[in-house]
């Protein structure tokens, strides 16, 4: 982590989340660039964790181009496609909640944002192959250490997440209601 540059502290949970969490206000919120971001699926409890440099709204019409054309490669195309239970069936774009979309985390520079992507990854399914969320990859490797930290990353995300969607008007499944995973719990 320090290679990276990303200096943690682990005494003070609010290093970490200062760390973590630089979030701007809600402006033109589809146009944010440099985000994590964690999409909704409307038909399900699975949710997608994505990073890009991008506006958000260039990188959702990518992903919906890939929807409409079958790409194999796409996360969310084959979501829909491999999804058990009629309910996705013939479903496309629509499928998801885009408008929705709530942002874990910004970061200019590449590498942070990747790491930041892959430890919210991790804090969401710490399971070796995702089961949790719709990714089909971890994302980078990240040190074994952060999964201490993972319920505090995945309620303090649940947080900003409540509060985005508070702010659209939305209602967004509570924690409880999305599925957790027992490997989170006494790590
Ligand atoms: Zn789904």
């Amino acid at each position: 982590m320090k290679k990276e540059g990303i200096d943690v502290i682990f005494t003070k949970s609010h290093t970490l989340q200062n760390e973590l969490c630089h979030l701007k206000p809600l402006r033109g919120r589809l146009e944010r660039k440099d985000v994590v971001y964690m999409v909704d699926c409307k038909l399900c409890q699975k949710s997608y964790i994505g990073e890009t440099a991008q506006k958000f709204s260039d990188r959702a019409a990518q992903h919906k181009g890939c929807i409409r054309n079958k790409k194999r490669k796409n996360v969310f195309f084959m979501h829909i496609k491999q999804a058990l239970g009629r309910k996705h069936k013939n479903k496309g774009t629509e499928a998801m909640f885009w408008d929705g979309v709530s942002y874990l985390d910004s970061e200019r520079n590449w590498r942070r944002r990747k790491i930041k992507e892959s430890i919210y990854i991790n804090a969401y399914d710490a399971s070796l192959e995702v089961k949790d969320l719709m990714n089909l990859e971890k994302g980078c490797k990240i040190d074994a250490c952060w999964n201490e930290f993972n319920d505090f990353i995945k309620n303090e995300a649940e947080k900003r997440r409540s509060a985005q969607a508070k702010k659209l008007g939305i209602q967004r499944p509570t924690p409880k209601q999305r599925r957790r995973s027992p490997r989170l719990n006494n790590v």
